[in-house]
């Protein structure tokens, strides 16, 4: 059976969470640590062949980089997570579709971008900034065909010829290179790799949200799973025949283990292995980047921003503060806006209180729509980088490491240890489908 079709077989199984054992081998005693969606995929799709399956996760929650809030009543809100990048033909919409998950489309059509004085951009100011999105555009183009690797950063300022810019010019390229790669990346532009920071495959289609939240999707998956919360995994030993999992509460036997911690974990070394992994997991793991994404939800008693736009987006004076915002009014009817902080920003305002953070946020709509809004009714904000079961958002391809390293990542170790993961994906690193195309793969190595 081609890789394909197997694949599209065992997530059509996905819909359901029945046991239906397909193979007549005897059942095996697997154990999955993590329980976000690369974790939980594998783990029901095997559960689903009739294998005996152990999730242990260190959260006391399920779901991992996928994390809905439902602090405000009606009002459930994604904290890791938001979206189905690009709904058509992605893997997660045909499950979102079997089992009935209420989707909602926000589109980058409905933006407008504010100025540093906070007025909409005119004609001209729109046209300067197309211009500047061009030289960018063809500055990284020229940096993709040169023989040596080099940063974004690097590559952009060398073309422009960043010392003879003027400070407004040089505010429009920071805004770009932070509007359209560091918050999509969540790398800095000093880490991301030329060659390689947009070597992701996409789906096409507009992004789509879960009017539930994501937790739609976990809770599916995890029907019927045994999983085992606050489990902390400390250490691996592993030879070809058996593998042992070693938690802060026991032990765990198993005939295979499915390893989905996240990049940023496995950079941290928190969790051991024996024998060690081997150099070239080693490498990639040090040279792949661990990038940095942050959100800041505000309730307001009121909406005051444009209701029919979906993207609001600030040029700001200081590189990367606020620069993106999504409106919650038009597709869900809510008076939320959510503002995001990447890379190293977004670390940065990780050590100030919950109070900075929003009075910062403030700082920047008051500039947008004027010094008469309102305050919020109440915030919640994320804080990935420092979270020790994340360290960080999701991966980026960094200078020095390259496409190759994610198969390195993804490789076993003999027959018992599988790596998943978004990370260990390269071609859908960084996102959710990625992570769950990662987690039918381990499942498939082990089928
Ligand atoms: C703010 C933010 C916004 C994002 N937005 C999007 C988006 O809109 N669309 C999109 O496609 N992707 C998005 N992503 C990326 C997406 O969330 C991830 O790629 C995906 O959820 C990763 O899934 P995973 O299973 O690989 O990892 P995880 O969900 O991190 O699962 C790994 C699990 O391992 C557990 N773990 C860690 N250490 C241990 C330990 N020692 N012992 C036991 N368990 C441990 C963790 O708690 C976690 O549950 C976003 C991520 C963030 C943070």
């Amino acid at each position: 059976m081609s890789r394909r079709k197997f694949l599209q077989q065992i997530a059509g199984l996905l819909a359901s969470t029945s046991v239906v054992p397909l193979s007549a081998a005897p059942a095996k005693r697997i154990v999955v640590v993590g329980a976000g969606i690369a974790g939980l995929t594998a783990a029901q799709t095997l559960r689903q062949q009739g294998h005996s399956v152990t999730v242990v996760e260190a959260r006391d929650r399920l779901g991992g980089r996928l994390w809905t809030s439902n602090r405000w009543q009606q009002m459930p809100v994604d904290l890791g997570a938001t979206w189905i990048h690009g709904a058509k033909d992605n893997p997660l919409s045909a499950l979102a579709d079997r089992i009935g998950a209420k989707r909602l489309i926000t589109r980058y059509a409905e933006t407008t971008t504010y100025n540093t004085a906070g007025k909409p951009l005119n004609n001209a100011e729109s046209r300067q900034l197309e211009q500047w999105q061009a030289r960018v555009d063809n500055a990284l183009e020229a940096a993709q065909n040169a023989d040596r690797d080099q940063s974004v950063k690097a590559a952009v300022e060398k073309a422009l010829g960043w010392n003879k810019l003027k400070a407004n010019e040089r505010q429009l390229v920071q805004f770009i290179l932070n509007s359209t790669l560091e918050q999509e990346y969540a790398g800095g532009i000093h880490e991301l790799s030329a060659h390689w920071h947009d070597a992701a495959a996409a789906f096409k289609g507009d992004d789509a949200l879960f009017a539930e939240g994501y937790q739609v999707i976990v809770g599916h998956l995890a029907n019927g799973l045994d999983v085992r919360l606050q489990h902390i995994v400390q250490k691996v030993v592993w030879s070809d025949k058996q593998v042992a999992v070693q938690t802060d509460r026991g032990a765990f036997q198993a005939d295979h283990v499915i390893i989905t911690l996240p990049l940023g974990v496995l950079k941290s070394g928190q969790v051991t292995f024996s024998p060690p992994l081997p150099a070239r997991k080693r490498q990639a793991i040090a040279a792949l980047g661990m990038g940095t994404l942050n959100k800041c939800y505000l309730q307001f008693p009121k909406v005051f921003w444009p209701q029919d736009q979906d993207w609001l987006e600030y040029i700001p004076t200081e590189a990367g503060a606020w620069t993106e915002w999504v409106s919650l009014t038009r597709v869900a009817g809510w008076p939320v806006l959510l503002g995001f902080n990447a890379a190293e920003r977004g670390k940065r305002i990780e050590q100030w209180t919950d109070q900075q953070i929003v009075a910062d946020a403030m700082q920047t709509l008051r500039k947008m729509f004027g010094n008469n809004i309102p305050e919020p009714v109440d915030y919640q904000l994320t804080r990935w980088n420092a979270d020790p079961y994340a360290r960080g958002a999701y991966s980026f391809n960094s200078v020095g490491s390259t496409p190759a390293m994610r198969d390195h990542l993804a490789e076993s170790l003999g027959k018992t240890v599988l790596f998943a993961g978004e990370a260990t994906e390269r071609k859908h690193f960084s996102s959710v489908h990625g992570a769950y195309l990662s987690g039918l793969r381990a499942a498939q190595q082990i089928l």
